[in-house]
């Protein structure tokens, strides 16, 4: 089937709730992808920071395959070993002592908001509202979308859920005078991805932990873009010197499984006794053995120095262009999440790039973001910035 009869397929019967580019990618292998029309792109979009071992690793594809041999779905009725296993793997390197498996990011942060409701509530009577930051992404559930601090997702969707308050991101004022006797949890990306590869003063972050300690309130990160080595660090938190009390994770977490986590500490992870929550197929034995394959990759091939080594290899080369070309305003974002941030909406200049064989993604409007797999090598990053300068020459 050609891109044209795939996307004739697609508009056919599929709900359309996605503008969609108008290709078809039919295979992938590390860094690189086809269309159906056999046409090549480098990837640095990852399927939205998710593969971050690159396409089919064969390490994932070797445990998954294994895995879907062996026993494929059984359910939270009875213990799962990747799962337990792979809960061992978070906690010793990080800073939970348990996690709740689920199968996407906003169920994570769904499990998250839960379990603020409940801890709070166990603390004092009325304690339940979640503070979130403005041009904030958390998901699309009711819950969500409503902690989501973007007018445009939550529109039509009336009712909303109650609970939830909006302050500007990194203004620790705001987040200060916002908490009142009902605030139970603080939500927070510690480096926006969808609202635009947004980092943070590091005063703000540990601004919002001795705040949360003072107050009693949970500190809870959203590390479902951030997390799992792609800014550098295994999780994002350590660039602040800072740990949450409540964690989630999901986009990269699977090796491109759909698999969420949300991690928390002991005496927070209690308010969650066995009925409170869960999940059909969360932590299922295949989706966790990717995950496990995922963990022992990154760590043993030591993605996460090479990740912060060809991030600054990629940010040198966008520096440049950026004194290059005045309409980009600024280049930001930590390790292999990278934005520029351009005086003009960036969607032409991301058809542009398709067009010569580099994928990237805008977030929001006018920011021009890269997620290439952690794997990347320096070959391919200067591949991307030579297409990357043609584009831009032209624009
Ligand atoms: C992608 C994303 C989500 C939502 O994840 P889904 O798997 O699409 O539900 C939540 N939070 C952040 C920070 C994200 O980047």
């Amino acid at each position: 089937m050609s891109n044209l009869e795939m996307q004739r397929l697609t508009d056919g019967n599929v709900m359309n709730t996605y503008a969609r580019f108008p290709i078809a990618l039919v295979r992938g292998e590390g860094a690189r992808v086809w269309d159906a029309d056999g046409k090549e792109y480098l990837d640095f979009v990852s399927g939205i920071a998710v593969n971050s071992l690159g396409h089919c690793h064969p390490a994932v594809a070797e445990a998954v395959a294994e895995q879907v041999r062996t026993l494929i779905h059984v359910s939270n009725l009875y213990h799962i070993e990747p799962q337990a296993r792979l809960a061992k793997a978070l906690c010793e390197r990080s800073f939970a002592d348990r996690v709740f498996f689920c199968n996407s990011g906003a169920e994570a942060n769904e499990a998250a908001i839960k379990l603020a409701r409940r801890h709070g509530s166990e603390q004092a009577r009325g304690r339940s509202e979640v503070i979130t930051a403005l041009n904030s992404f958390h998901g699309r559930t009711l819950a969500t979308l409503t902690a989501t601090g973007q007018e445009k997702i939550r529109l039509g969707y009336d009712p909303l859920p109650q609970g939830f308050r909006h302050v500007p991101f990194n203004d620790l004022d705001a987040a200060v005078d916002a908490v009142d006797e009902r605030t139970a949890a603080i939500l927070v990306e510690p480096i926006q991805g969808e609202g635009g590869v947004v980092v943070p003063d590091v005063s703000y972050i540990r601004g919002l932990r001795r705040l949360c300690d003072d107050k009693g309130l949970l500190l809870m990160f959203d590390e479902v873009q951030v997390g799992m080595g792609r800014t550098g660090r295994l999780f994002a938190y350590e660039h602040f010197g800072v740990e949450p009390d409540v964690m989630t994770l999901a986009k990269a977490l699977g090796g491109g499984l759909p698999l969420g986590a949300m991690l928390a500490r002991e005496d927070v992870a209690r308010s969650f006794p066995p009925g409170s929550h869960a999940s059909t197929f969360g932590g299922n034995p295949v989706v966790c053995r990717a995950g496990l394959a995922v963990m022992e990759t990154i760590l043993e091939a030591g993605l996460v120095g090479r990740c912060e080594a060809m991030g600054g290899a990629l940010r040198q080369g966008l520096d440049a262009l950026a004194q290059r070309f005045g309409f980009i305003r600024e280049v930001r974002g930590k390790g292999l999440l990278l934005g520029m941030e351009m005086d003009r909406e960036c969607a032409p200049m991301v058809q542009e790039c398709m067009r010569e064989g580099l994928l990237v993604v805008p977030a929001g409007a006018n920011v021009l973001r890269m997620v290439p797999p952690l794997t990347i090598g320096q070959g391919e990053v200067d591949e991307a910035l030579g297409i990357l300068e043609r584009v831009l020459a032209r624009v």
